[in-house]
């Protein structure tokens, strides 16, 4: 952290606030049923906020487990120190799986096929490598998809008992395509079909410690739930919401943690009818103050977001113009600002507000990808309360 302090030179950075993250963590472990447990879903880089610092946070806020989609960035977390239990999502090549084993890292396996190639990579000597199943009752990503192949496998894990593999069947998940949606109807069938598996595993004799569904939207949508014990917390974390659909039926309101912040490296006085920027794909009708920032798309400020975004300066929205560069870009001022005033170009100045929803509209995607899409060449700093911590 020291050294990456040290390189901040430059004046555009993220500012992530963790209280939000605690409060936000606090807010679903009141409204959730006091017998589910929280895994703070903290996969690509804590969805852009920051892995280690978010992990922390989540678990001095009541989280008892987290979740990330790749073995580097689990090994990051174990690197920091956290000792909570951690889950895997995706891929673990088999060759890796002795790392998986020493850092207590638990697996996801989707089917017979991916158990049966591990199998001969777990080592007796190592620690006891602990696994979840995926369940796939929908959403045909990663998972197994019927009764018939979920008996498959589980015959095919007590045969790898028998033969001494090193491993432990921890817990079944299974995940919604369609949570965010006010239309239920797919997202029940997708429960019906998890519960009717789960049901299988139970008459087996298999008793899972774990049983998981529900991510930030499904948490809301479904209290009832009551075949798991476990919600796994991604975006809401972060205070926002799972889609635009269910903002207005949020039973609490969400803290954005992420902010974004530059100052102005020029300010010029610019002639009417001057063409800014590449392409000239913005014209001055008059004479202009222009700002210049030092944020482009190698930031992640990307260049389809040219002449169609805002920023904030003294509390003012002021139009970004011409075509977003590289390494910089302008805003059309309404005065003559100072060097380094500074410039939010996602979060709030007074009683104005660039979000995160705002940029995903602009960008015809979901909140989801904004934070992601902020590159890791923008330092994050951490504050708690006002408070900067690093
Ligand atoms: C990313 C992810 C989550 C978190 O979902 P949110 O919508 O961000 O709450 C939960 N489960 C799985 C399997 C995921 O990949």
């Amino acid at each position: 952290m020291e050294g990456e302090v040290r390189k901040a030179f430059r004046k555009a950075w993220v500012e992530i606030d963790l209280g939000s993250i605690y409060d936000n963590v606090t807010s679903y472990r009141r409204h959730i049923s006091p017998n589910k447990a929280l895994m703070a879903v903290v996969k690509g880089n804590a969805y852009g906020h920051g892995a280690v610092p978010v992990a922390k946070e989540a678990l001095a806020a009541g989280a008892a487990w987290l979740a990330v989609a790749l073995l580097e960035e689990a090994l990051e977390l174990r690197d920091a120190g956290i000792q909570a239990p951690i889950l895997l999502f995706g891929y673990c090549p088999e060759e890796y799986i002795y790392l998986a084993q020493q850092n207590h890292i638990t697996l996801s396996f989707n089917d017979k096929d991916s158990l049966r190639r591990a199998v001969p990579y777990i080592e007796k000597s190592l620690p006891q490598l602990q696994f979840h199943l995926k369940l796939d009752t929908g959403m045909r990503r990663l998972g197994l998809q019927n009764q018939e192949e979920l008996h498959t496998f589980i015959s095919f894990y007590r045969q790898a008992l028998g033969q001494g593999t090193n491993i432990h069947w921890q817990g079944a998940y299974t995940h919604f395509a369609t949570a965010d949606e006010l239309d239920q109807t797919y997202a029940k069938k997708q429960l019906q079909e998890f519960e009717q598996q789960l049901q299988i595993i139970q008459k087996e004799g298999l008793a899972l410690e774990w049983i998981h569904a529900e991510n930030s939207a499904a948490a809301i949508q479904f209290p009832e739930i009551n075949t798991t014990n476990l919600v796994r917390l991604g975006i809401s974390m972060y205070g926002l919401y799972p889609s635009q659909e269910m903002r207005p039926y949020f039973p609490f309101s969400l803290k954005p943690a992420f902010s974004f912040h530059t100052v102005l490296s020029q300010v010029k006085k610019v002639a009417q009818n001057s063409g800014i920027s590449y392409g000239l794909a913005f014209t001055t009708e008059k004479d202009e103050w222009i700002g210049t920032l030092p944020v482009g798309y190698a930031d992640g400020w990307k260049r389809s977001l040219s002449n169609q975004v805002s920023v904030l300066i003294q509390g003012k929205k002021l139009k970004q113009v011409g075509r977003i560069c590289m390494d910089q870009c302008m805003v059309l001022l309404d005065q003559e600002y100072p060097l380094r005033e500074p410039v939010t170009l996602i979060g709030r100045q007074g009683e104005q507000e660039i979000s995160i929803d705002d940029l995903a509209q602009v960008l015809n995607t979901i909140n989801y990808e904004i934070p992601c899409m902020i590159s890791t060449r923008v330092p994050r700093r951490y504050y708690k309360y006002g408070q900067q911590l690093l």
